[in-house]
């Protein structure tokens, strides 16, 4: 189990080797049990400008900046971007409807894969598209002394994101390590699309309503059912990869 998804991934990046010493955690759906909520925020503040949008089509969005989303609804009904202060009344709407019903419940085993991590002396980063002002406080909340303002990339910090490459490629960059020396733990398309591009060894949590075939279509070098699932196959996955344990 794992080794010919491993040995895949080393042939056709032409890597070395395949040596994990960072993981690369995206945050809603895959730390959070938040998108739910996102997704409802978005279809609701959506509606509110006029704008058709259904939750399925926030899953398939997810991992987008506000800004680019925005701009793909305004392409698909008004043929042209949003304005930025469009960007902004939107953006503005969605976050006061996110904040307003929010639960910030961790995903099942998010906790305890990450504490596991750590007794592995891994190094954890968080690459979100998420743009929240409060968004290291709440993570501080749920997951205490695991995260460092120096291991983040947020939509503060890019300015494509997610699917582009770039989030990945700046974590990359700041982590100091080569592309075969990072793991990815991603839920969404766009987001296992982006981690793929940027060349490194992409799992996917399927947490949310998408068939898992689109997981794998984007790029995922692996798909589990959940963080459960993959928290139940870490010790294995971190023999077969030659993570420390
Ligand atoms: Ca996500």
């Amino acid at each position: 189990m794992f080794s010919a998804e491993i040995k895949n991934f080393i042939n056709t990046s032409n890597y070395p080797t395949f040596s994990p010493k960072a993981i690369f955690f995206d945050m809603d759906g895959v730390l959070f049990d938040s998108m739910k909520t996102h997704a409802y925020a978005w279809v609701e503040a959506l509606k509110s400008f006029g704008l058709p949008f259904t939750e399925y089509e926030a899953y398939m969005n997810e991992g987008r900046t506000g800004s680019s989303t925005i701009d793909g609804v305004f392409n698909k009904v008004h043929g042209r971007n949003a304005t930025e202060d469009e960007k902004q009344s939107i953006y503005r709407a969605k976050s006061k409807l996110f904040e307003a019903s929010k639960q910030s419940k961790r995903i099942p085993h998010s906790l305890e894969l990450l504490r596991k991590n750590q007794s592995q002396n891994l190094n954890i980063f968080v690459v979100t598209g998420s743009g929240q002002p409060t968004l290291l406080a709440s993570l501080d909340e749920h997951f205490p002394d695991t995260f460092e303002k120096e291991k983040m990339v947020t939509a503060f910090d890019v300015s494509i994101g997610k699917p582009n490459p770039e989030p990945y490629l700046m974590a990359l960059k700041k982590s100091g390590l080569q592309a075969w020396e990072v793991v990815v733990i991603e839920n969404a398309p766009l987001g296992v699309e982006s981690a793929s591009k940027a060349g490194l060894f992409t799992i996917a949590v399927n947490t949310g309503p998408l068939e898992p075939k689109v997981l794998w279509e984007s790029g995922a070098n692996l798909v589990f059912d959940g963080m459960t699932e993959l928290y139940n196959h870490w010790d294995k996955f971190s023999e077969v990869a030659n993570i420390n344990s």
